[in-house]
């Protein structure tokens, strides 16, 4: 089976119970809940049975073993997390305003995850896996940067492939060097998996269509779009199609594209047809956003089955 890994951010999530634009007034807080999108699209590649591994760093405290522990469990290989004495684990703060929209307030760039830096453990797992995922929200502070860039110097070494999801929070868009890692990122990626408006980021074109032309002219073989509520889309030079939407009652998007990613890579290094990896990640997209908690939304094979089962019979 071949092995999926990714670097970055391993942080503890808190959702403000009440909505409102900014943190002052935002107690009561729910959490914390298990996150960092790398995390969670992880926790979603071990969860249906793929072979995952993430490379990151957590503070020795309640925070990071509430993270190390969940990720065993959803077998993970958790020997490129480093646990720093001393330091403490990224929390991500987040608060949904009433039109729907989040701010999010991270302490990512004080907390152990800035200080990533290739481990003798972190390196052998560059040397053993065969795909690489990298989210933009890894780039964000330079030693994650860097760690991925190396993790995806090594794996491309050695014939493996990148997918990439942009993931970007306007809060991180503006870190210095951003544009470039990106950028350098683009060129490399085999799946592309942007949301919504991020298929613009890295093309002029404003229709999607030439936007997409222009992606897969420039060397990427897949482009899978996800549209929130709507679905998702599908692109490559032979085929495209839709699926979606799925009717769910939302309760907490956050996480929804890294489930939806976890189990779209795993399927597709798994041989499964793009048609079916897309289906079956749709549905962990919509069955992510109907619980609280970003990791809490990852789900098992059975479970897909049983929801597509259901939504089957509903149609
Ligand atoms: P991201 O979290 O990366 O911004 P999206 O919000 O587009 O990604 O969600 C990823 C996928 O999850 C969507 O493409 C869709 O398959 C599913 N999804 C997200 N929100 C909903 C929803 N409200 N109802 C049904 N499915 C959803």
């Amino acid at each position: 089976m071949p092995k999926i890994l990714t670097v970055g951010e391993i942080l503890v999530e808190l959702v403000a119970t009440t909505k409102g634009d900014g943190f002052r007034d935002a107690q009561p807080f729910f959490g914390p809940f298990p996150s960092g999108a790398p995390a969670i699209f992880v926790d979603q590649v071990g969860k249906i049975g793929g072979a995952a591994a993430i490379i990151g760093r957590v503070g020795d405290d309640d925070f990071g073993h509430l993270n190390i522990d969940r990720l065993a469990r959803d077998d993970v290989d958790i020997s490129g997390i480093e646990i720093a004495p001393g330091e403490v684990t990224g929390c991500a703060f987040v608060r949904y305003r009433e039109d729907g929209s989040r701010a999010f307030l991270f302490t990512m760039h004080q907390s152990a995850t800035a200080m990533l830096s290739v481990t003798p453990s972190g390196a052998a797992l560059m040397e053993s896996c065969d795909h690489l995922h990298i989210m933009g929200t890894a780039l964000a502070a330079p030693g994650m940067a860097d760690t991925a860039l190396e993790a995806l110097r090594r794996v491309k070494a050695r014939g493996g492939t990148l997918s990439f999801d942009p993931n970007l929070r306007p809060e991180l868009i503006d870190t210095p060097g951003m544009r470039d890692r990106l950028d350098k990122i683009l060129a490399q990626t085999d799946i592309f998996m942007p949301s919504g408006r991020e298929l613009f980021l890295f093309s002029n074109d404003k229709t999607e269509a030439h936007a997409v032309t222009d992606l897969l002219a420039r060397g990427i073989r897949e482009i899978v779009l996800k549209r929130g509520a709507q679905g998702a889309s599908f692109f490559s030079s032979e085929e495209r199609f839709d699926v979606g939407p799925v009717p769910v009652e939302e309760v907490d998007p956050t996480g929804a594209g890294d489930s939806f990613g976890g189990v779209y890579v795993a399927l597709r290094l798994a041989g499964s047809r793009p048609a079916d990896a897309l289906h079956r990640a749709n549905a962990a997209g919509a069955l992510a956003v109907t619980r609280l908690g970003p990791m809490e939304g990852t789900s098992t094979n059975a479970e897909i089955d049983d929801f597509l089962k259901k939504q089957k019979a509903l149609s």
